[in-house]
């Protein structure tokens, strides 16, 4: 989704800066910004947001063993999490469940989904088409429980929905019961009538609204809407496949009473995920370990300079270093994304794996000396075999790794020299014009 690229390009500026002050930490809230609003995130939560984050980046104290930067990607990180609202845990014992919504914003569909998902937790599910507008619906919702192969339940051609819903419940021995109901392109009294109708003899122990992630910040209004007239106890975003506009419509829906019970994410019927706003939030940033990711971040910070990169002379040592650390951390991808190397290439990604382990046999077989100065190795061919015999590698392996290393030392001098540089050479990694390296 474009809003998690967006996301991590606004962090990456973040830590790709050698140290953090307070400019850096409000010019970061103004990115945030941008990139919330520009996603159709409602303007007000958004400044709520970014209040938030200033105040505790800035004026609370952080622990001890964080740096300010680290201190900073961990507010930013837990107030995403709560913005985007809470974690639903779904009922799994016998109870009955309403599901509705307007027009098109995917009832149906869901229906079917959570009849499939409740199946698959061992539960024995009924669906019941009392959708009474469209004839079409009743059909559409027969087939669907033929896919997942669970019970069916309607009155053909019967205008009163309860009715049908009287009859389902008094021939249903399932554990789960979801009532599939009729949509209108807006709320109104009829609707609510039908719903009122339909709860007098379903008295649902769950009322999910159904609303479409392409609405964004409106998902909020009908949320509150419908919660006036019916309750709702959930409510379920569809469409968070294709929409620009998800979190918007997350964020708009966490701000009102109602929590977020499930996310469609595709058409088909197994496209439907409990809601969890942290791994949300994850997925979001690309890392979406990022609490067991801080955690290492900390430990290493103690006893490796993990910003060595950025104030010391640049050799094999350091950036053997580096490695090291870069493989404590974890999976690569998500390390780099921390670090400031946003979506990197992704065979250079997988092919990084394999040659660290390379480099790592070669770096072994290096003198204390050498590992300091890379230039000794160059100069005798000597160094060179011995290198190679130590490790297992080719002696062109070794030469490979010599200029790999250059050019890497190349670019940590320019890196030194000038800052901007690093905006510039993540630019063109992306087109793809960069010499291919070994990170
Ligand atoms: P209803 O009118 O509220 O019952 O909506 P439907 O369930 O009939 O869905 C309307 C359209 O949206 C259908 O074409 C569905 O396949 C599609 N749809 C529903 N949920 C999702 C979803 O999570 N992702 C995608 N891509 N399409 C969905
Ligand atoms: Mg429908």
């Amino acid at each position: 989704m474009d809003l998690g690229k967006k996301l991590r390009e606004t962090l990456a500026k973040l830590t790709n800066k050698p140290y953090v002050d307070e400019d850096a930490v409000k010019s970061l809230i103004k990115d945030l910004q941008r990139v919330l609003i520009s996603n159709d995130v409602n303007v007000k939560l958004v400044f709520e947001l970014s209040k938030r984050i200033e105040e505790r980046s800035l004026k609370t104290k952080k622990l001890e063993a964080l740096s300010l930067k680290e201190h900073v990607l961990k507010v930013v990180y837990d107030e995403l999490v709560q913005f985007m609202g809470e974690t639903y845990t779904p009922r799994v014992d016998k109870h009955k469940v309403l599901l509705c919504g307007l027009f098109g914003s995917g009832k149906t569909s869901s229906t079917g989904k959570l009849a499939y998902f409740y199946k698959s937790k061992g539960l024995k599910v009924g669906v019941v088409a009392a959708d009474v507008d469209r004839p079409a619906a009743q059909e559409q919702l027969e087939q669907l429980a033929k896919q997942v192969n669970v019970n069916y339940y309607t009155i053909k051609g019967e205008k009163d929905a309860a009715k049908i819903v009287k009859k389902a419940l008094s021939e249903s021995k399932d554990d789960v019961i979801l009532i599939d109901s009729a949509g209108r392109s807006a709320f109104d009294e009829k609707l609510a009538q039908e719903l009122d109708g339909i709860n007098k003899v379903l008295k649902p122990d769950e009322t999910f609204l159904v609303v479409s992630a392409d609405i964004g910040q409106v998902a909020g209004k009908q949320a509150d809407q419908f919660n006036k007239n019916v309750n709702i106890t959930g409510v379920i975003v569809t469409k968070m496949d294709g929409s620009g506009k998800g979190g918007g419509a997350l964020s708009a829906v966490a701000a009102t009473n109602t929590k977020i019970a499930f996310i469609g994410v595709g058409e088909k019927m197994e496209d439907v995920e409990v809601y969890n706003s942290k791994r949300f939030v994850g997925g979001l940033l690309g890392v979406p370990d990022i609490e067991a990711l801080m955690e290492k971040v900390q430990k290493l910070a103690q006893d490796e300079d993990l910003s060595k990169i950025q104030t010391d002379e640049f050799t094999i040592q350091t950036f053997y270093d580096q490695l090291k650390a870069a493989k404590k951390l974890g999976p690569l991808k998500g390390v780099m994304s921390m670090m400031g190397l946003v979506d990197l290439p992704k065979d250079m990604v997988e092919q990084s794996e394999g040659k660290m382990k390379k480099f790592e046999s070669m770096i072994n077989s290096m003198t204390n000396e050498e590992k300091r100065d890379a230039k000794l190795i160059r100069k005798a061919s000597s160094r060179i075999s011995r290198i190679a015999k130590g490790s297992g590698c080719s002696e062109q392996d070794v030469r490979d790794f010599l200029s790999q290393f250059e050019k890497m030392e190349k670019m940590m001098n320019m890196f030194k020299k000038n800052r901007g540089f690093r905006s510039k050479m993540e630019k063109m990694m992306k087109g793809g014009k960069l010499p291919k390296m070994g990170m």
